[in-house]
């Protein structure tokens, strides 16, 4: 909590109007910081110094860029427990969890650097012509990064990393839930040697407002969001006015379906990480069972006795393994979630009922026979909740699971790889886990297709979201 003012040009300043807001351990309901609330004149310092500090840093060789990404890393790493700690006081997760997020998002850094080096290009001979093809990869401009409170270190770099790699000065605009962790990594990239302004950080309780406005200037060429649907197709109309280049992480409707000839500890070990890394409170979250319905009593009982094992809890007691939800809202939304399935049949295995405040609490929940009309067969829980149905064909469950407008991604799991493979192909999603229940890792390309975005972040795909394209056409 050293840091609650704006990070602006590498200088910490209030906003220009003085004004704060207060931000809220979820575990306690007690305000733990005031932090500047960022206005227009703001952005547009920031936005100025971005521009100035991204021209020389463009220009650095790509190995300049890359060590100090290594070095970034390494800083990271080496306060993974601080940032950790930091994580929970303003998200709520448990302890394990927030190490687990504070270390992947210091891997992008580290693989970010390894990427620096490899804007590999092209050069041919035009079949027609003759003449050479010269494909590159430029830095694209200035970049606009939106992020939200589930994650609020790794989705974050995971737009950093890429971004600086590539040559692009930012501008981050982290989620007025959790701002403090982005503050407090400002201190490590400028350790590591990231010039002053190239990275800014603006937390801000006028988030519409901001970022429209620093989408209109024209030095920005970039918009990379993680978010909701439903913001996401509000910033994809602002980027049409400056045709920016849109990276959009967006929500997701997970199924994971675990087949009759499924090893069920691992598909109940995989369904526990599925659903329950982060709380439920992720993008990736498994939303919707399907379970064959020879095996669906066994998995069920199985899975609901991992999921009672669970100890809920201040999420900063190292014992806890499932914190409180973000805040009051999300709570609600996720009992609503249940009423629902309840009122329409659904059957309560584990859980189901708000513990007494103080904090944010929602209880490991396991409900089986949900009908597929139930609101949370449809919506994001973005909670602890898990939602059982059941299937006896294979056409049918994979039907099931493509009935959404969401497409991030989808889990199986059988033990035999010909069938799982071919029923990963005809999954309309960005990504599957096939026998796994964790998708995530710098080195791959992590998105969504239909509505649950566009672009990549991660693997190699990654960087190229903050490059453009340049053929020349030469001959000699
Ligand atoms: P959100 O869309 O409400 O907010 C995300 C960010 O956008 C925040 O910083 C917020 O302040 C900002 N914002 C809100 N309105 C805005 C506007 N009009 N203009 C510009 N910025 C605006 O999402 P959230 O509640 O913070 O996060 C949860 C959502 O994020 C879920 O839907 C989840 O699936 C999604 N998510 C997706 C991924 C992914 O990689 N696909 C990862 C994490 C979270």
């Amino acid at each position: 909590m050293e840091h609650t003012d704006l990070y602006i040009d590498g200088q910490w300043r209030p906003g220009t109007d003085g004004a704060r807001f207060d931000v809220i351990n979820p575990a306690t309901e007690a305000a733990i910081a005031s932090v500047a609330s960022a206005e227009i004149a703001d952005a547009d310092a920031a936005l100025d110094a971005a521009a100035r500090a991204m021209a020389d840093w463009a220009a650095r060789t790509p190995r300049a860029r890359s060590e100090v990404l290594r070095k970034a890393w390494e800083l990271m790493t080496a306060r993974l427990e601080d940032l950790a700690r930091l994580i929970t006081l303003e998200n709520g997760k448990a302890r394990a969890d927030a190490m687990g997020e504070a270390t992947y998002a210091a891997e992008f850094f580290r693989w970010f650097a390894e990427e620096a080096v490899r804007a590999d290009g092209l050069i041919t001979h035009a079949p027609g012509s003759g003449a050479r093809i010269i494909v590159q990869h430029k830095p694209a401009g200035l970049a606009v990064l939106v992020t939200p409170w589930n994650y609020p270190a790794a989705m974050g770099t995971r737009k950093i990393a890429p971004a600086l790699a590539a040559g692009c000065g930012v501008i981050i605009k982290p989620a007025a839930e959790t701002p403090l962790t982005m503050l407090a990594l400002m201190p490590l990239l400028e350790e590591a040697g990231v010039p002053p302004g190239l990275v800014n950080v603006l937390p801000t309780r006028q988030s519409g407002k901001l970022v429209a406005h620093m989408m209109a200037d024209p030095r920005v060429r970039v918009i990379s969001f993680t978010g909701s649907t439903e913001v996401g197709r509000k910033l994809l109309k602002g980027a049409a006015d400056q045709v920016l280049k849109p990276a959009m992480e967006l929500g997701g409707n997970a199924p994971l379906i675990v087949f009759e000839d499924a090893d069920l500890d691992e598909a109940v070990a995989g369904a526990m990480l599925a659903k329950m890394r982060n709380l439920g409170e992720a993008c990736t979250a498994a939303n919707r069972f399907y379970v064959h319905a020879d095996v669906a009593e066994d998995f069920t009982a199985r899975f609901t006795a991992a999921m009672a094992a669970l100890k809920l809890g201040d999420g900063s007691d190292p014992s806890v393994d499932v914190g409180p939800l973000v805040n009051a809202d999300t709570r609600d939304k996720v009992a609503a979630f249940v009423a629902d399935a309840v009122a329409r049949g659904a059957k309560v295995e584990l859980g189901g009922t708000v513990p007494e405040g103080p904090g944010f609490f929602y209880p490991p929940t396991v409900l089986s026979n949900v009908p597929s009309d139930a609101e949370c067969v449809h919506d994001e829980i973005f909670g602890p909740v898990a939602a059982i149905q059941t299937f006896t064909d294979q056409d049918d469950v994979i039907a099931r699971a493509n009935a959404t407008e969401y497409g991030l991604v989808a889990y199986v799991f059988t033990g035999d790889m010909k069938r799982g493979m071919q029923v990963c192909e005809r999954l309309d999603y960005g990504m599957v886990g096939l026998n796994r229940g964790l998708v995530s890792d710098p080195a791959a390309p992590f998105g969504g297709v239909k509505q649950s975005g566009l672009g990549r972040e991660g693997g190699h795909e990654g960087m190229l979201e903050f490059m453009e394209t340049q053929y020349i056409s030469a001959s000699w």
